[in-house]
């Protein structure tokens, strides 16, 4: 399929690997201070050129933030309600009106606007939130295979999409920066069927990367944008992108027009390894974005350097990131090789589990039972379960976790 040209950066066509580099602004921020943070915030904005035309008066802006489920400021789970403020003011100060919203996997958006303390900056700034009810389907003319997707019309109506992640690693993906957090324009529950459909981190890679694509000619097409904004104020380690990570100050704020970019420099600056993130390799090979390892001098970072976040080095996800390739992702892949290959999902010793049962009704295959009416906690069948995690992203007291890779993952690993 031909790649759309080079274009300015007040347009988000996907850029062609071979012009003009890929711009990542970084900037340090010291602390969790508004001031900080809104400091950080304006410098990461200046930096990137046009960016006063892709805001300019007129144009509607929205906010796409990280409204997984119901966890507060501290827990680092969704997107720093401050990160979400400086937006809102750095936007307005251009003459563009923000629009914040998101769609969480089972909560509804309204509890987390109101736990995460987003929804009350919104509030406070009188931004609308729109209804991310309605639905319109996304055309992804240059899919690797999935080339369709219902998502919130809110969204695709807006002429630039400001897409504001949390800075996380992820028990399946391995880190959750920009491009992860576009799988949130998909309503509710429905993201579980997608799971279904891609069952496993390869195909869930290609699958991430098809709706970047999508959503970045969306975009283009309409005259608009899409612009990143990473909050790596407070990161997520361990086990995220929920309650089973922990919050680490890393102070880190990142800002760019490429996805794949930003989630390259993003795993640098948290001490991890690009080729661990599932989309960056399968984006190379394609290429979308310009997050290339191997090809660094095609990214340029302004601001801050990797130097400067030396030292640092966030916990992984357990297994650290299933880099299995060749025969090895071959043999993973396989159902009945499954058990012996990789993770599955289990409840931690601490008997956190309330037996609320969220894990149960977010699960696409069906995979979980309760043991008995009387003591409610989830059973998990690791024949039809597909790793996706989506019970732990979901599991209000971080109850459930990743075994340790089975035998036969370790000899491939
Ligand atoms: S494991 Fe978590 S989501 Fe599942 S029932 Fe227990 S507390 Fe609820
Ligand atoms: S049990 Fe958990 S990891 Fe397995 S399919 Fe269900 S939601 Fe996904």
């Amino acid at each position: 399929m031909p790649e759309s040209p080079e274009s300015s950066p007040s347009s988000s066509s996907l850029p062609s690997p071979d012009l003009a580099r890929a711009r990542v602004a970084l900037q340090r921020c010291a602390d969790t201070s508004p001031k900080a943070i809104h400091a950080a915030v304006r410098a990461a904005f200046t930096a990137l050129p046009n960016i006063d035309a892709l805001l300019r008066p007129g144009r509607r802006v929205f906010l796409k933030v990280n409204l997984v489920s119901n966890a507060t400021r501290e827990e680092a789970i969704c997107t720093d309600p401050e990160v979400v403020r400086a937006a809102v003011i750095e936007v307005r100060a251009r003459g563009a009106t923000p629009v914040i919203g998101d769609n969480p996997a089972i909560a509804s958006e309204a509890s987390v606007l109101r736990a995460s303390g987003i929804g009350a900056i919104a509030a406070e700034l009188g931004v609308e939130t729109p209804d991310m009810g309605p639905t319109a389907t996304l055309k992804c003319a240059r899919a690797e295979r999935f080339d369709a997707f219902e998502v919130s019309k809110a969204i695709l109506d807006a002429d630039v999409l400001l897409n504001l992640p949390k800075l996380k690693t992820h028990t399946l993906t391995y880190m959750s920066m920009a491009v992860k957090n576009l799988f949130g324009l998909i309503p509710g529950i429905r993201k579980a069927r997608w799971h279904v459909r891609a069952p496993h981190a390869d195909l869930m890679a290609i699958l991430l990367n098809d709706l970047y694509g999508g959503v970045a000619d969306h975009f283009a097409a309409r005259g608009g944008g899409l612009l990143h904004l990473c909050d790596g104020v407070n990161a997520l380690e361990g086990d995220g992108p929920g309650h089973g990570g922990r919050p680490r100050f890393l102070g880190a704020i990142l800002a760019s027009t490429d996805a794949m970019a930003l989630d390259r420099v993003g795993c640098e600056v948290a001490g991890l390894d690009p080729e661990c993130l599932v989309t960056l390799p399968r984006a190379w090979r394609r290429p979308l974005g310009k997050g290339e390892r191997a090809n660094t001098d095609r990214v340029e970072i302004v601001g801050a350097t990797i130097a400067d976040f030396a030292g640092v080095r966030l916990v992984p996800p357990t297994g650290g990131g299933f880099k299995l390739d060749g025969i090895a992702m071959w043999l993973g892949n396989q159902r009945w090789l499954r058990d012996l290959m990789i993770e599955h999902p289990r409840l931690t010793a601490d008997q956190a589990c309330i037996g609320c049962r969220r894990c149960a009704e977010i699960c696409p295959a069906d995979a979980i039972r309760f043991s008995s009416a009387a003591l409610p906690v989830p059973v998990f069948d690791k024949r039809p379960c597909i790793r996706c995690y989506c019970c732990a992203e979901v599991c209000p007291k971080g109850a459930i976790e990743k075994s340790p890779l089975p035998w036969l993952g370790r000899l491939f690993t």
